[in-house]
């Protein structure tokens, strides 16, 4: 017997219920700096040195007096400073040979490139142009003073961030634990590859796409993946994986399975052992998505279609596994774009068009937007989220959600 239509909800209002159940965050570990690259910060870091340390050269050169340096002046070289040592105080009327990143010496007010510098005899070099003022010269704490916070609690390192961790002296940062994520594929139809090539194949079976591209979708948002494979399509089979995943993770997250058929099995299965809130939220592709808890654990349940899985990932699962981490960047940021493209019959639910962007700067639509065609997510570089109802002719400018945001 089916179950009464769930509530229809939009994304927004579904968005913001999901969020506020992403709490509490999880608590902080001390991971390397090394192994930092995707983790959300759990506090500020703030700089115990200025960078760079002292005013250095930016240039292979000579650090001179401004004063002395005019055109064609013959200085003495009165000392070497390479990068990793420090000089003495630059005499008047002489120049200091220095390379770059060394420390400028006290007295030297601006640097001579190499290239504008003619030694003349040995341990003299004429001046061929005259610097200005504070030449080549990269000044102390210009990156970065005493007492900055660099990189704030919240934030989600990069491979930069966990260079300029470095550079201010972090070997270990405090990051948000790991979610830990159960993940489960339902459904009788599914085929790992590799256990039966593809002539082989029964009628209606199909490979399972979604387990992959979620395993993935889920290591880079900094989780730890539980893979509890494919449970058959049935109600104790559904409780036992239910139940198992429930013990030692922070989130229970499967795919198929949460529509309201008779073979759906995960929304009986939820309710029996935890709660559940089922939406049908009005986003193509998209529609049904199910929020819960069993035990400690938060449950997801994903659409089986692999692009409304994928889709409804990036747009609802992302935002709640970054939220659980503490990060306070959620909101993707759309870019407005071109059409270059026509599409005259909008849906009344707003949409998600996977779409290419062209070398006019505009862009194209991928053909078939079928929620099975998960070559459409291949082809596409983002996504349009087009309004409800909002009919597009080519040169109207539409909303642009780069997959480079939503996959990093
Ligand atoms: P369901 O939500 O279980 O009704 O599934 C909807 C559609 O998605 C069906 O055509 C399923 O065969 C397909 N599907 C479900 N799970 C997967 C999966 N893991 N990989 C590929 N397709 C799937
Ligand atoms: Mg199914």
């Amino acid at each position: 017997m089916n179950a009464p239509r769930p509530p229809l909800q939009s994304l927004d209002d579904a968005l913001a219920e999901l969020l506020r159940h992403a709490e509490p965050p999880l608590v902080a570990e001390q991971v390397s700096t090394f192994d930092a690259d995707g983790r959300v910060l759990a506090e500020d870091l703030v700089s115990a040195l200025q960078v760079p340390p002292q005013d250095n050269s930016a240039m292979d050169g000579y650090a001179v007096r401004v004063a002395d340096a005019k055109a064609g002046a013959e200085l003495a070289v009165s000392q070497r400073i390479p990068a990793g040592s420090s000089g003495t105080p630059l005499a008047a009327g002489t120049a200091a040979r220095i390379f770059t990143g060394a420390p400028v010496p006290a007295g030297a007010d601006a640097i001579v490139m190499q290239e504008d510098c003619t030694p003349v005899a040995d341990g003299v070099v004429r001046i061929g142009r005259a610097p200005a003022l504070g030449q080549w010269i990269r000044r102390a704490g210009e990156d970065v003073t005493r007492g900055a916070i660099v990189l704030a609690k919240g934030e989600r390192l990069g491979p930069a961030g966990v260079g300029l961790a470095a550079g201010i002296g972090l070997a270990w940062l405090p990051v948000a634990r790991q979610p830990r994520v159960g993940l489960f594929s339902t459904g009788d139809e599914l085929v790992m590859p590799g256990e039966v090539p593809p002539q082989d194949m029964r009628p209606g079976a199909i490979y399972n796409s979604n387990r992959f591209f979620l395993r993935r979708l889920l290591a880079r948002l900094g989780c730890e993946v539980n893979d509890l494979g494919i449970v058959p399509d049935t109600r104790a089979a559904t409780l036992a994986a239910l139940e198992r995943a429930s013990a030692s993770n922070d989130l229970i997250l499967t795919s198929g399975g949460v529509s309201v058929g008779e073979e759906d099995h995960i929304r009986p299965a939820v309710q029996q052992l935890g709660t559940l809130d089922l939406w049908s939220i009005a986003i193509k592709p998209g529609k049904p998505f199910a929020y819960g808890r069993v035990g400690a654990a938060h449950f997801i349940g994903l659409p089986g279609n692999p692009v409304s899985s994928f889709v409804t990932f990036l747009l609802l699962v992302r935002p709640f596994l970054l939220k659980l981490q503490g990060a306070a960047q959620l909101a993707t940021r759309p870019v407005a774009m071109r059409a270059h493209f026509d599409w005259p019959r909008a849906d009344k639910r707003r949409e998600f068009m996977r779409v290419r962007r062209n070398e006019q700067g505009g862009l194209d639509l991928f053909a078939n937007q079928s929620s099975g065609v998960l070559t459409s997510m291949v082809w596409g570089d983002g996504v349009v989220d087009n309004p409800p109802g909002q009919a597009i002719k080519a040169g109207d400018t539409v909303q642009f959600i780069p997959f480079a945001e939503l996959l990093a």
